[in-house]
Protein backbone atom coordinates (compact mmCIF):
# COMPACT_ATOMS: atom_id res chain seq x y z
CA UNK A 1 0.00 0.00 0.00
CA UNK A 2 1.37 3.36 -1.08
CA UNK A 3 0.12 6.82 0.45
CA UNK A 4 1.69 10.50 0.64
CA UNK A 5 1.28 13.09 3.11
CA UNK A 6 -0.36 15.91 1.75
CA UNK A 7 -1.00 19.32 3.89
CA UNK A 8 -0.64 17.10 6.37
CA UNK A 9 -2.73 14.69 5.72
CA UNK A 10 -2.21 10.91 4.55
CA UNK A 11 -3.89 10.32 1.32
CA UNK A 12 -3.69 6.48 -0.53
CA UNK A 13 -1.77 6.74 -3.94
CA UNK A 14 -3.06 3.56 -4.56
CA UNK A 15 -6.43 2.40 -6.68
CA UNK A 16 -9.28 1.34 -4.69
CA UNK A 17 -11.17 -1.73 -6.84
CA UNK A 18 -13.45 -3.99 -4.63
CA UNK A 19 -13.44 -2.52 -1.62
CA UNK A 20 -9.34 -2.47 -1.54
CA UNK A 21 -6.45 -0.67 -2.31
CA UNK A 22 -4.65 -1.78 -5.40
CA UNK A 23 -0.97 -0.66 -5.88
CA UNK A 24 -0.86 -1.87 -10.11
CA UNK A 25 3.27 -1.48 -10.98
CA UNK A 26 3.49 1.62 -12.54
CA UNK A 27 3.75 5.18 -10.54
CA UNK A 28 2.80 9.23 -12.72
CA UNK A 29 3.91 12.05 -10.40
CA UNK A 30 1.76 14.69 -8.91
CA UNK A 31 3.04 18.30 -8.15
CA UNK A 32 1.09 20.92 -6.38
CA UNK A 33 0.09 24.07 -8.19
CA UNK A 34 1.49 26.29 -4.95
CA UNK A 35 5.17 25.57 -5.57
CA UNK A 36 5.19 23.61 -8.30
CA UNK A 37 7.12 20.53 -5.98
CA UNK A 38 6.25 16.70 -6.41
CA UNK A 39 3.32 15.91 -3.47
CA UNK A 40 2.68 12.32 -4.50
CA UNK A 41 3.51 9.37 -6.66
CA UNK A 42 0.05 7.81 -7.60
CA UNK A 43 -0.46 4.32 -9.13
CA UNK A 44 -0.94 4.32 -13.02
CA UNK A 45 -3.79 1.77 -14.20
CA UNK A 46 -4.02 0.15 -18.08
CA UNK A 47 -6.33 -2.64 -19.22
CA UNK A 48 -5.74 -4.84 -16.27
CA UNK A 49 -6.45 -2.07 -13.81
CA UNK A 50 -9.63 -0.89 -15.85
CA UNK A 51 -11.12 -4.95 -16.05
CA UNK A 52 -10.58 -5.57 -12.28
CA UNK A 53 -12.26 -2.28 -11.45
CA UNK A 54 -15.02 -2.93 -14.05
CA UNK A 55 -15.72 -6.66 -12.90
CA UNK A 56 -15.37 -5.71 -9.22
CA UNK A 57 -18.15 -3.04 -10.20
CA UNK A 58 -20.40 -5.96 -12.18
CA UNK A 59 -19.88 -8.04 -9.29
CA UNK A 60 -21.32 -5.59 -6.84
CA UNK A 61 -24.16 -4.60 -9.29
CA UNK A 62 -27.03 -7.14 -8.48
CA UNK A 63 -26.24 -6.47 -4.39
CA UNK A 64 -26.54 -2.84 -5.17
CA UNK A 65 -29.57 -2.88 -7.30
CA UNK A 66 -31.66 -5.19 -4.26
CA UNK A 67 -31.34 -2.51 -1.98
CA UNK A 68 -33.68 -0.57 -2.74
CA UNK A 69 -33.42 3.31 -3.23
CA UNK A 70 -33.87 3.76 0.59
CA UNK A 71 -31.62 1.31 1.65
CA UNK A 72 -28.92 2.90 -0.83
CA UNK A 73 -30.43 6.50 0.33
CA UNK A 74 -29.03 5.29 3.90
CA UNK A 75 -25.77 4.29 2.72
CA UNK A 76 -25.77 8.18 0.37
CA UNK A 77 -26.84 9.98 3.28
CA UNK A 78 -24.05 8.47 5.73
CA UNK A 79 -21.69 9.38 3.23
CA UNK A 80 -22.60 12.72 2.92
CA UNK A 81 -22.41 13.48 6.83
CA UNK A 82 -18.78 11.93 6.60
CA UNK A 83 -18.12 14.59 3.61
CA UNK A 84 -19.39 17.65 5.81
CA UNK A 85 -17.40 16.07 8.62
CA UNK A 86 -13.94 15.74 7.04
CA UNK A 87 -14.11 19.21 4.77
CA UNK A 88 -11.14 20.23 6.67
CA UNK A 89 -8.95 17.42 5.70
CA UNK A 90 -11.04 17.26 2.15
CA UNK A 91 -10.32 21.23 1.35
CA UNK A 92 -6.59 21.09 2.03
CA UNK A 93 -5.77 18.14 0.02
CA UNK A 94 -7.59 19.54 -2.78
CA UNK A 95 -6.42 23.21 -2.46
CA UNK A 96 -2.58 21.18 -2.62
CA UNK A 97 -3.53 19.38 -5.45
CA UNK A 98 -5.58 21.87 -7.95
CA UNK A 99 -4.94 25.37 -5.96
CA UNK A 100 -8.32 26.10 -5.49
CA UNK A 101 -9.22 29.00 -3.27
CA UNK A 102 -8.74 27.13 0.00
CA UNK A 103 -11.99 29.21 1.77
CA UNK A 104 -13.97 28.57 -1.18
CA UNK A 105 -13.14 25.24 -0.69
CA UNK A 106 -13.92 25.22 2.96
CA UNK A 107 -16.90 27.30 3.08
CA UNK A 108 -18.86 26.17 0.01
CA UNK A 109 -17.41 23.72 -2.39
CA UNK A 110 -17.25 20.43 -0.05
CA UNK A 111 -20.38 21.03 1.07
CA UNK A 112 -21.60 20.92 -2.58
CA UNK A 113 -20.66 17.32 -2.50
CA UNK A 114 -22.23 16.75 0.52
CA UNK A 115 -25.21 17.95 -0.67
CA UNK A 116 -25.34 16.48 -3.83
CA UNK A 117 -25.38 12.85 -2.15
CA UNK A 118 -27.86 14.18 -0.15
CA UNK A 119 -30.08 15.30 -2.91
CA UNK A 120 -29.57 12.34 -4.74
CA UNK A 121 -30.67 10.42 -1.54
CA UNK A 122 -34.16 11.85 -1.31
CA UNK A 123 -34.66 12.18 -4.55
CA UNK A 124 -34.39 8.40 -5.68
CA UNK A 125 -35.98 7.34 -2.93
CA UNK A 126 -39.10 9.27 -3.99
CA UNK A 127 -38.65 8.70 -8.10
CA UNK A 128 -41.56 8.22 -9.57
CA UNK A 129 -42.89 5.01 -11.66
CA UNK A 130 -45.45 5.91 -13.60
CA UNK A 131 -49.48 3.78 -13.31
CA UNK A 132 -52.24 3.80 -15.92
CA UNK A 133 -54.60 1.66 -17.45
CA UNK A 134 -55.14 1.82 -21.18
CA UNK A 135 -56.44 -0.73 -24.17
CA UNK A 136 -57.73 -3.03 -21.59
CA UNK A 137 -53.87 -3.58 -19.74
CA UNK A 138 -52.63 -2.12 -16.75
CA UNK A 139 -49.05 -0.45 -17.36
CA UNK A 140 -46.55 0.46 -15.12
CA UNK A 141 -42.83 2.13 -16.05
CA UNK A 142 -40.01 0.26 -14.05
CA UNK A 143 -36.88 1.97 -13.55
CA UNK A 144 -33.96 -0.42 -13.41
CA UNK A 145 -30.75 0.22 -12.72
CA UNK A 146 -28.57 0.28 -15.79
CA UNK A 147 -25.45 -1.71 -14.70
CA UNK A 148 -21.58 -0.63 -14.46
CA UNK A 149 -21.02 3.22 -14.80
CA UNK A 150 -17.76 5.12 -15.71
CA UNK A 151 -17.31 8.50 -14.47
CA UNK A 152 -14.73 10.21 -15.82
CA UNK A 153 -13.57 13.89 -14.62
CA UNK A 154 -11.42 16.83 -15.09
CA UNK A 155 -9.07 18.30 -13.33
CA UNK A 156 -10.86 21.70 -11.68
CA UNK A 157 -12.97 20.93 -8.83
CA UNK A 158 -12.21 17.48 -9.39
CA UNK A 159 -14.13 16.31 -6.20
CA UNK A 160 -17.24 17.94 -6.28
CA UNK A 161 -17.38 17.37 -9.98
CA UNK A 162 -17.16 13.94 -9.48
CA UNK A 163 -19.94 13.58 -6.73
CA UNK A 164 -22.28 15.31 -9.81
CA UNK A 165 -21.79 11.96 -11.49
CA UNK A 166 -20.71 9.33 -8.59
CA UNK A 167 -23.93 10.43 -6.81
CA UNK A 168 -26.82 9.98 -9.40
CA UNK A 169 -24.92 6.72 -10.24
CA UNK A 170 -25.09 5.07 -7.39
CA UNK A 171 -28.44 6.10 -6.02
CA UNK A 172 -30.19 5.30 -9.53
CA UNK A 173 -28.34 1.65 -8.50
CA UNK A 174 -25.29 1.89 -10.54
CA UNK A 175 -22.21 1.03 -9.03
CA UNK A 176 -19.31 3.13 -10.24
CA UNK A 177 -15.52 3.10 -11.51
CA UNK A 178 -14.56 6.95 -11.35
CA UNK A 179 -11.03 7.84 -12.86
CA UNK A 180 -10.17 11.29 -11.71
CA UNK A 181 -8.12 13.38 -13.78
CA UNK A 182 -4.20 12.92 -13.68
CA UNK A 183 -3.54 16.52 -12.44
CA UNK A 184 -5.52 16.41 -9.54
CA UNK A 185 -6.23 12.91 -8.62
CA UNK A 186 -5.73 12.72 -4.99
CA UNK A 187 -9.28 14.13 -3.36
CA UNK A 188 -10.94 11.19 -5.04
CA UNK A 189 -9.39 9.07 -3.47
CA UNK A 190 -10.30 10.16 0.33
CA UNK A 191 -13.64 9.66 -1.23
CA UNK A 192 -12.66 5.91 -1.49
CA UNK A 193 -11.93 6.21 1.81
CA UNK A 194 -15.04 7.73 3.12
CA UNK A 195 -17.48 5.29 1.19
CA UNK A 196 -15.66 2.37 3.01
CA UNK A 197 -16.00 4.16 6.21
CA UNK A 198 -19.94 4.50 5.68
CA UNK A 199 -20.48 1.01 4.74
CA UNK A 200 -20.70 0.64 1.21
CA UNK A 201 -20.36 -2.46 -0.10
CA UNK A 202 -17.09 -3.72 -1.78
CA UNK A 203 -17.01 -2.88 -5.62
CA UNK A 204 -20.27 -0.63 -5.42
CA UNK A 205 -17.42 2.16 -5.39
CA UNK A 206 -14.13 1.68 -7.15
CA UNK A 207 -11.44 4.82 -8.09
CA UNK A 208 -9.25 3.55 -11.15
CA UNK A 209 -6.09 5.79 -11.24
CA UNK A 210 -3.95 7.16 -14.26
CA UNK A 211 -3.91 9.31 -17.55
CA UNK A 212 -6.97 9.41 -19.65
CA UNK A 213 -4.34 7.77 -22.57
CA UNK A 214 -4.15 4.87 -20.26
CA UNK A 215 -6.44 3.92 -17.64
CA UNK A 216 -9.45 5.88 -19.56
CA UNK A 217 -9.12 5.06 -22.71
CA UNK A 218 -9.31 1.52 -21.54
CA UNK A 219 -12.01 2.04 -19.09
CA UNK A 220 -14.58 3.54 -21.53
CA UNK A 221 -13.17 0.56 -24.23
CA UNK A 222 -14.83 -1.74 -21.49
CA UNK A 223 -17.27 -3.76 -22.62
CA UNK A 224 -19.06 -4.63 -19.12
CA UNK A 225 -20.00 -1.25 -19.33
CA UNK A 226 -23.47 0.29 -19.09
CA UNK A 227 -23.06 3.71 -18.90
CA UNK A 228 -20.30 6.52 -19.41
CA UNK A 229 -20.05 9.74 -18.14
CA UNK A 230 -17.58 12.54 -19.09
CA UNK A 231 -16.62 15.73 -17.63
CA UNK A 232 -13.84 17.61 -19.65
CA UNK A 233 -13.22 18.90 -22.97
CA UNK A 234 -14.83 18.43 -26.68
CA UNK A 235 -11.56 16.58 -27.70
CA UNK A 236 -11.49 13.88 -25.19
CA UNK A 237 -15.46 13.60 -25.71
CA UNK A 238 -15.16 13.00 -29.30
CA UNK A 239 -12.33 9.89 -28.43
CA UNK A 240 -15.00 8.52 -25.96
CA UNK A 241 -17.79 9.10 -27.95
CA UNK A 242 -16.31 6.56 -30.37
CA UNK A 243 -15.77 3.98 -27.59
CA UNK A 244 -18.79 4.17 -26.56
CA UNK A 245 -20.57 3.61 -29.80
CA UNK A 246 -18.66 0.54 -30.17
CA UNK A 247 -20.64 -0.87 -27.44
CA UNK A 248 -23.39 0.69 -27.90
CA UNK A 249 -23.04 2.49 -24.76
CA UNK A 250 -24.74 5.58 -23.63
CA UNK A 251 -22.65 8.75 -22.87
CA UNK A 252 -22.91 12.17 -21.18
CA UNK A 253 -20.73 14.91 -22.12
CA UNK A 254 -20.62 18.18 -19.86
CA UNK A 255 -17.93 19.75 -21.85
CA UNK A 256 -16.21 23.27 -22.26
CA UNK A 257 -17.61 26.31 -22.71
CA UNK A 258 -17.14 30.36 -23.83
CA UNK A 259 -20.38 31.68 -22.37
CA UNK A 260 -21.19 35.43 -22.61
CA UNK A 261 -21.44 38.31 -20.21
CA UNK A 262 -24.17 40.02 -21.64
CA UNK A 263 -24.40 43.75 -20.09
CA UNK A 264 -27.13 45.82 -21.36
CA UNK A 265 -27.32 49.85 -20.37
CA UNK A 266 -30.17 49.51 -17.96
CA UNK A 267 -28.17 47.32 -15.71
CA UNK A 268 -26.77 47.77 -12.46
CA UNK A 269 -23.07 48.53 -13.90
CA UNK A 270 -21.61 48.23 -10.40
CA UNK A 271 -22.95 44.35 -10.12
CA UNK A 272 -21.82 43.97 -13.32
CA UNK A 273 -18.71 44.40 -13.60
CA UNK A 274 -18.15 43.11 -10.08
CA UNK A 275 -18.79 39.97 -11.68
CA UNK A 276 -17.21 40.07 -14.53
CA UNK A 277 -13.87 40.50 -12.77
CA UNK A 278 -15.12 37.85 -10.49
CA UNK A 279 -14.70 35.44 -14.04
CA UNK A 280 -10.71 35.27 -13.04
CA UNK A 281 -11.36 33.44 -9.73
CA UNK A 282 -10.27 30.61 -9.75
CA UNK A 283 -7.65 31.52 -12.26
CA UNK A 284 -10.80 31.39 -15.01
CA UNK A 285 -10.25 27.75 -14.64
CA UNK A 286 -13.81 27.47 -14.31
CA UNK A 287 -16.16 25.95 -17.64
CA UNK A 288 -19.17 28.04 -16.99
CA UNK A 289 -17.02 31.36 -17.07
CA UNK A 290 -18.58 34.51 -18.65
CA UNK A 291 -15.63 34.65 -20.89
CA UNK A 292 -16.74 36.90 -23.37
CA UNK A 293 -17.52 40.34 -22.00
CA UNK A 294 -19.86 41.75 -24.52
CA UNK A 295 -21.31 45.10 -23.22
CA UNK A 296 -23.59 47.81 -24.88
CA UNK A 297 -21.71 50.87 -26.43
CA UNK A 298 -23.57 53.29 -24.55
CA UNK A 299 -22.17 52.38 -21.37
CA UNK A 300 -18.91 51.43 -22.52
CA UNK A 301 -16.21 53.32 -20.78
CA UNK A 302 -18.52 53.32 -17.47
CA UNK A 303 -18.39 49.64 -17.58
CA UNK A 304 -15.00 49.17 -18.45
CA UNK A 305 -13.55 51.89 -15.44
CA UNK A 306 -15.78 49.90 -13.03
CA UNK A 307 -14.29 46.51 -14.45
CA UNK A 308 -10.54 48.06 -14.24
CA UNK A 309 -11.00 49.34 -10.76
CA UNK A 310 -12.25 45.51 -9.56
CA UNK A 311 -9.80 43.71 -11.20
CA UNK A 312 -7.40 46.15 -9.72
CA UNK A 313 -8.62 44.62 -6.74
CA UNK A 314 -7.81 41.08 -7.19
CA UNK A 315 -4.73 39.45 -4.62
CA UNK A 316 -3.26 37.16 -7.06
CA UNK A 317 -1.11 34.64 -4.55
CA UNK A 318 -0.92 31.52 -2.45
CA UNK A 319 -4.25 30.06 -2.55
CA UNK A 320 -4.29 28.98 1.03
CA UNK A 321 -4.00 32.59 1.83
CA UNK A 322 -7.12 34.21 2.81
CA UNK A 323 -6.54 37.42 0.79
CA UNK A 324 -5.67 36.17 -2.13
CA UNK A 325 -8.27 35.96 -5.72
CA UNK A 326 -6.85 34.45 -7.87
CA UNK A 327 -5.23 31.15 -7.68
CA UNK A 328 -2.00 29.82 -9.79
CA UNK A 329 -2.74 27.74 -12.68
CA UNK A 330 -3.13 24.04 -12.59
CA UNK A 331 0.44 23.02 -14.24
CA UNK A 332 3.19 24.19 -15.91
CA UNK A 333 1.53 22.78 -19.07
CA UNK A 334 -1.71 24.47 -18.71
CA UNK A 335 0.47 27.87 -18.02
CA UNK A 336 1.83 27.11 -21.32
CA UNK A 337 -1.15 26.61 -23.18
CA UNK A 338 -2.75 29.43 -21.51
CA UNK A 339 0.23 32.01 -22.55
CA UNK A 340 0.25 30.33 -26.16
CA UNK A 341 -3.32 31.77 -26.68
CA UNK A 342 -2.34 34.98 -25.61
CA UNK A 343 0.78 35.39 -27.27
CA UNK A 344 -0.40 34.26 -31.04
CA UNK A 345 -3.52 36.61 -30.08
CA UNK A 346 -0.99 39.90 -30.08
CA UNK A 347 0.79 38.28 -32.97
CA UNK A 348 -2.88 38.18 -34.59
CA UNK A 349 -3.40 42.05 -34.21
CA UNK A 350 -6.02 41.00 -31.15
CA UNK A 351 -5.60 44.08 -28.69
CA UNK A 352 -4.10 43.33 -25.21
CA UNK A 353 -5.65 45.71 -22.70
CA UNK A 354 -4.85 44.41 -19.76
CA UNK A 355 -2.30 41.52 -18.29
CA UNK A 356 -0.78 39.25 -20.69
CA UNK A 357 1.94 37.48 -18.68
CA UNK A 358 3.06 35.12 -16.16
CA UNK A 359 2.99 36.29 -12.77
CA UNK A 360 5.34 34.27 -10.98
CA UNK A 361 5.83 30.06 -10.44
CA UNK A 362 2.45 28.92 -12.17
CA UNK A 363 0.11 32.24 -11.26
CA UNK A 364 -0.58 34.17 -14.80
CA UNK A 365 -2.09 38.29 -14.54
CA UNK A 366 -6.04 38.72 -15.14
CA UNK A 367 -5.60 39.56 -19.19
CA UNK A 368 -7.99 41.44 -20.84
CA UNK A 369 -8.34 41.35 -25.24
CA UNK A 370 -10.33 44.08 -27.39
CA UNK A 371 -10.27 41.71 -30.34
CA UNK A 372 -9.63 42.70 -33.85
CA UNK A 373 -13.18 40.62 -35.06
CA UNK A 374 -15.23 38.13 -34.08
CA UNK A 375 -13.43 35.71 -35.77
CA UNK A 376 -10.59 35.63 -33.40
CA UNK A 377 -8.82 32.45 -32.07
CA UNK A 378 -9.33 33.97 -28.60
CA UNK A 379 -13.18 34.80 -29.07
CA UNK A 380 -13.79 31.44 -30.25
CA UNK A 381 -11.70 29.00 -28.48
CA UNK A 382 -12.31 27.91 -24.55
CA UNK A 383 -8.53 28.98 -23.05
CA UNK A 384 -9.97 27.75 -19.14
CA UNK A 385 -7.66 30.57 -17.81
CA UNK A 386 -7.60 34.10 -16.66
CA UNK A 387 -7.95 35.37 -20.01
CA UNK A 388 -10.80 37.14 -21.01
CA UNK A 389 -12.40 39.42 -24.61
CA UNK A 390 -13.90 42.81 -24.33
CA UNK A 391 -16.92 43.65 -27.15
CA UNK A 392 -19.26 46.10 -27.28
CA UNK A 393 -22.76 45.77 -29.25
CA UNK A 394 -25.48 48.20 -30.21
CA UNK A 395 -28.71 46.63 -29.59
CA UNK A 396 -30.05 43.57 -28.37
CA UNK A 397 -30.29 42.04 -31.85
CA UNK A 398 -26.21 42.20 -31.67
CA UNK A 399 -25.94 41.01 -28.37
CA UNK A 400 -28.03 37.55 -29.41
CA UNK A 401 -25.84 37.08 -32.36
CA UNK A 402 -22.46 37.55 -30.94
CA UNK A 403 -23.70 35.15 -28.26
CA UNK A 404 -24.29 32.55 -30.25
CA UNK A 405 -21.39 32.87 -32.55
CA UNK A 406 -19.33 30.41 -30.64
CA UNK A 407 -19.47 26.49 -31.12
CA UNK A 408 -20.00 26.27 -27.39
CA UNK A 409 -23.29 26.60 -25.57
CA UNK A 410 -22.40 25.65 -22.09
CA UNK A 411 -23.59 28.89 -19.97
CA UNK A 412 -24.77 32.77 -20.84
CA UNK A 413 -25.34 35.43 -18.02
CA UNK A 414 -26.96 38.75 -18.56
CA UNK A 415 -26.85 41.99 -16.80
CA UNK A 416 -30.27 44.00 -17.27
CA UNK A 417 -33.20 45.60 -15.06
CA UNK A 418 -35.79 44.84 -17.21
CA UNK A 419 -37.99 41.60 -17.24
CA UNK A 420 -39.16 41.61 -21.07
CA UNK A 421 -34.98 41.58 -21.60
CA UNK A 422 -34.09 38.92 -19.33
CA UNK A 423 -37.06 36.88 -20.76
CA UNK A 424 -36.12 37.71 -24.75
CA UNK A 425 -32.34 37.32 -24.12
CA UNK A 426 -32.29 34.36 -21.54
CA UNK A 427 -34.30 32.49 -24.78
CA UNK A 428 -32.88 33.72 -26.94
CA UNK A 429 -28.95 33.04 -25.95
CA UNK A 430 -27.79 29.79 -27.27
CA UNK A 431 -26.53 27.66 -23.70
CA UNK A 432 -27.61 24.76 -21.38
CA UNK A 433 -27.59 28.01 -18.65
CA UNK A 434 -28.56 31.28 -18.58
CA UNK A 435 -28.41 33.63 -15.26
CA UNK A 436 -29.73 36.64 -15.24
CA UNK A 437 -28.05 39.42 -12.48
CA UNK A 438 -26.51 36.66 -11.00
CA UNK A 439 -23.99 33.98 -11.54
CA UNK A 440 -23.04 29.98 -10.70
CA UNK A 441 -26.05 28.97 -8.71
CA UNK A 442 -28.15 26.22 -9.32
CA UNK A 443 -30.95 24.34 -7.77
CA UNK A 444 -29.55 21.03 -7.84
CA UNK A 445 -32.99 19.38 -9.17
CA UNK A 446 -32.88 21.81 -12.17
CA UNK A 447 -31.11 20.18 -15.29
CA UNK A 448 -27.25 20.89 -16.37
CA UNK A 449 -25.68 20.45 -19.62
CA UNK A 450 -24.66 21.58 -22.85
CA UNK A 451 -25.62 22.59 -26.50
CA UNK A 452 -23.64 22.16 -29.36
CA UNK A 453 -20.05 21.63 -28.60
CA UNK A 454 -20.60 21.84 -24.69
CA UNK A 455 -22.06 19.16 -24.18
CA UNK A 456 -24.60 15.39 -24.64
CA UNK A 457 -27.06 14.87 -22.38
CA UNK A 458 -28.28 16.65 -19.44
CA UNK A 459 -26.82 16.24 -15.57
CA UNK A 460 -29.28 17.31 -12.58
CA UNK A 461 -32.18 16.28 -10.57
CA UNK A 462 -34.32 13.37 -12.04
CA UNK A 463 -32.40 13.92 -15.43
CA UNK A 464 -29.52 12.05 -14.06
CA UNK A 465 -31.43 9.24 -12.72
CA UNK A 466 -33.16 8.79 -15.84
CA UNK A 467 -29.72 8.39 -17.18
CA UNK A 468 -28.56 6.07 -15.04
CA UNK A 469 -31.78 3.94 -15.41
CA UNK A 470 -33.25 1.59 -17.97
CA UNK A 471 -37.01 1.78 -18.71
CA UNK A 472 -39.12 -0.86 -19.11
CA UNK A 473 -42.93 -0.86 -19.70
CA UNK A 474 -44.94 -3.22 -17.88
CA UNK A 475 -48.67 -4.00 -19.18
CA UNK A 476 -50.73 -6.52 -17.77
CA UNK A 477 -54.42 -7.67 -19.11
CA UNK A 478 -56.93 -6.75 -16.70
CA UNK A 479 -58.72 -9.08 -15.29
CA UNK A 480 -55.67 -12.10 -15.78
CA UNK A 481 -54.10 -11.69 -12.61
CA UNK A 482 -55.08 -11.71 -9.38
P1 LIG B 1 -9.65 16.52 -20.65
O1 LIG B 1 -10.68 16.26 -21.66
O2 LIG B 1 -8.24 16.67 -21.08
O3 LIG B 1 -9.63 15.36 -19.54
C1 LIG B 1 -10.78 15.04 -18.80
C2 LIG B 1 -10.66 13.62 -18.29
O4 LIG B 1 -10.64 12.72 -19.40
C3 LIG B 1 -9.39 13.32 -17.50
O5 LIG B 1 -9.69 12.47 -16.43
C4 LIG B 1 -8.52 12.61 -18.52
O6 LIG B 1 -7.57 11.76 -17.94
C5 LIG B 1 -9.55 11.82 -19.28
N1 LIG B 1 -9.17 11.39 -20.63
C6 LIG B 1 -8.32 12.00 -21.49
N2 LIG B 1 -8.23 11.28 -22.64
C7 LIG B 1 -9.05 10.21 -22.50
C8 LIG B 1 -9.40 9.13 -23.34
N3 LIG B 1 -8.90 9.00 -24.57
N4 LIG B 1 -10.29 8.23 -22.89
C9 LIG B 1 -10.82 8.35 -21.66
N5 LIG B 1 -10.53 9.36 -20.81
C10 LIG B 1 -9.65 10.28 -21.22
O7 LIG B 1 -10.14 17.80 -19.86
P2 LIG B 1 -9.37 18.58 -18.70
O8 LIG B 1 -8.26 19.35 -19.30
O9 LIG B 1 -9.10 17.66 -17.56
O10 LIG B 1 -10.51 19.57 -18.20
C11 LIG B 1 -10.74 20.80 -18.77
C12 LIG B 1 -11.94 20.76 -19.67
O11 LIG B 1 -13.07 20.29 -18.95
C13 LIG B 1 -12.34 22.13 -20.18
O12 LIG B 1 -12.72 22.06 -21.52
C14 LIG B 1 -13.54 22.47 -19.31
O13 LIG B 1 -14.40 23.44 -19.84
C15 LIG B 1 -14.18 21.16 -19.17
N6 LIG B 1 -15.11 21.14 -18.03
C16 LIG B 1 -16.46 21.07 -18.28
C17 LIG B 1 -17.35 21.10 -17.23
C18 LIG B 1 -18.83 21.03 -17.47
O14 LIG B 1 -19.57 20.72 -16.55
N7 LIG B 1 -19.32 21.30 -18.67
C19 LIG B 1 -16.88 21.18 -15.93
C20 LIG B 1 -15.50 21.26 -15.71
C21 LIG B 1 -14.62 21.22 -16.78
Amino acid sequence: MSSATVAGHEVSTDHWIGGERVAGSERFEVITPIDGSVIAQVAAGGAHEADLAVAAAHAAAPGWAALGPVGRATLLTRLADLIDQNVERLAAVECADMAMLLESLRLRVIHRAAANFRNYAELAASYEERDWRSKGTWNRVQRMPAGPAAVITPWNAPFMLSTWKVAPALAAGCPVVLKPAEWSPLSCSLLADLTAQAGFPPGVFNVLQGTGEQAGAALVAHPMLRRISFTGSPETAREIGVAAARNLVPFTGELGGKGPLIVFEDADLDAAAAKAAGQYDDAGQVCLAGTRLLVQESVRDEFLERFHAAVDRHVLGDPRAPETTVSPLIHPEHLARVDGFVKRAVAAGDRLVRGGQPAGGLLYEPTLFEPRANDSEIVQREVFGPVLTFQTFADEAEAIALSNSTPYGLSGIVYTSSMGRADRVGRAVRAGVVWVNTFLVRDLTAPFGGIGISGLGREGGNYALDFYSDLKTLQILEGSVR
